[in-house]
């Protein structure tokens, strides 16, 4: 039988997508064998995220909203901000929450792992380690290592992918989030507490992925020595360094990449759960048009300018200097501080914001001079 819809890979990107489309009488096969399960990440969700998808708010459990963000400077300067709480989950029971949505909504869950793709005329072979599937559209929501991507694009170039290493832990007495940014790299260590337990990580590009162990070890030495470690987690990821890696297609006549399969993730913070998501919700309206190319169009409207100018201030934000510069004035401007939460929150986009920071310059300065 040939299916319309297969998505390959049933996290937030393939999960939103089968419910959104399941909700508009299109039911999908989603192939995903390895639910419920833990998966590296910080589980952070920004207040704009939750607004746009509400549906992430009814996750039933292991959330917890954290209020304040403790930013450290490559040389050890604090900065606390606060105003904006991100919502930070378990993504055992994130994914499987939305998983379920789709379910329930009418989407069809194969459980196995997809070993391979190939075109023929009607469509696609789908072949898994148990069987072979046959579909008119795949979507490839199967994350950085996609094999939609590697059938269709290739593979995401190792020049823009990060490496990150760490642990979900327990014992970290802390309610706030933490930032530590690295001395002579792009990339930060962080603490992301939840419910029932912290992810504790460091995240860089691969070009320095040698640093992360001893960055890592450093790290909780300084901050958190007593944690419980309960099980380490090490992961690639998205990271786009240039801007030209966004003009490779991400749909076709038959094929759509969304989330980190089509490498959509912040290259600056790394929040990825927002881009699988909004990327779901455009794909699903280019299939329900019956146009599936029509999802590059969509998400270049959406939020490419965003990524392409995020690229762009990438080296200039994670530059020593600026930071140190950068957490000092923050620790002293509440002005700054409010558009650093902003920009945490997603509530502030990177195309304004330089335009804002050179706009509030005059209240920066004399806040800092009030501090002084
Ligand atoms: C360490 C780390 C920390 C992060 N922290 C944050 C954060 O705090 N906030 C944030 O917004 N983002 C964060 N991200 C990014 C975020 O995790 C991803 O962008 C997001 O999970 C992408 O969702 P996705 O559905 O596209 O892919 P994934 O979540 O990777 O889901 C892909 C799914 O496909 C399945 N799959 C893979 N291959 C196959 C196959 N061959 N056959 C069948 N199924 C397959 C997998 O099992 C998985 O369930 C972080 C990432 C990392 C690595």
């Amino acid at each position: 039988m040939v299916e319309d819809v297969a998505i390959v890979g049933g996290g937030p990107a393939g999960a939103y997508l089968g419910y959104r489309l399941a909700q508009k009488g299109v039911y999908a096969t989603i192939y995903d064998d390895s639910h419920p399960r833990e998966k590296p990440c910080g589980g952070g969700i920004t207040p704009f995220t939750l607004e746009r998808f509400p549906l992430l708010k009814g996750v039933p459990t292991s959330y917890r909203f954290i209020h304040r963000m403790l930013f450290i400077s490559p040389q050890g300067r604090e900065a606390m901000v606060s105003g904006q709480s991100l919502m930070n989950v378990s993504r055992e029971h994130l994914d499987w929450y939305l998983l379920q949505k789709a379910v329930d909504s009418g989407a069809k869950l194969i459980e196995e792992r997809v070993t391979g793709i190939e075109e023929r005329a009607d469509g696609w072979l789908i072949r898994t380690q148990k069987g072979e599937y046959r579909s008119r559209l795949v979507i490839g929501a199967d994350g950085v290592h996609s094999v939609v991507r590697r059938a269709t694009v290739g593979r995401i170039p190792r020049e823009n992918l990060g490496a990150c290493i760490g642990y979900f832990a327990r014992g970290v007495e802390r309610d706030y989030s933490v930032i530590r940014f690295h001395k002579d790299c792009k990339g930060y260590a962080w603490i992301f507490p939840r419910e029932t337990h912290s992810s504790i990580g460091v995240g860089t590009d691969t070009r320095y992925a040698r640093n992360l162990t001893s960055y890592l070890n450093e790290f909780i030495e300084d901050y958190c020595p007593n944690i419980e470690k309960i099980s380490p987690f090490g992961a690639i990821m998205p990271a786009a360094r240039d801007p030209k890696f966004y003009e490779t297609p991400c749909s076709g006549r038959n094929w759509v990449l969304i989330g980190d399969a089509a490498g959509h993730v912040d290259p600056i913070l790394g929040e990825g759960i927002r881009y699988a998501i909004w990327g779901a919700e455009l794909a699903a309206e280019a299939i329900l048009d019956g146009e599936p190319a029509k999802f590059d169009a969509l998400w270049r409207e959406a939020y490419y300018p965003d990524f392409i100018e995020a690229c762009r201030l990438c080296e200039f934000v994670y530059n020593p200097d600026i930071l140190e510069l950068g957490v000092t004035m923050v620790a002293r401007s509440e002005t700054l501080a409010r558009i650093v939460t902003d920009l945490v929150a997603s509530e502030q986009t990177y195309r304004g914001l330089m335009d804002r920071v050179i706009a509030s310059l005059p209240q920066i300065m004399s806040e800092q001079e009030n501090k002084g």
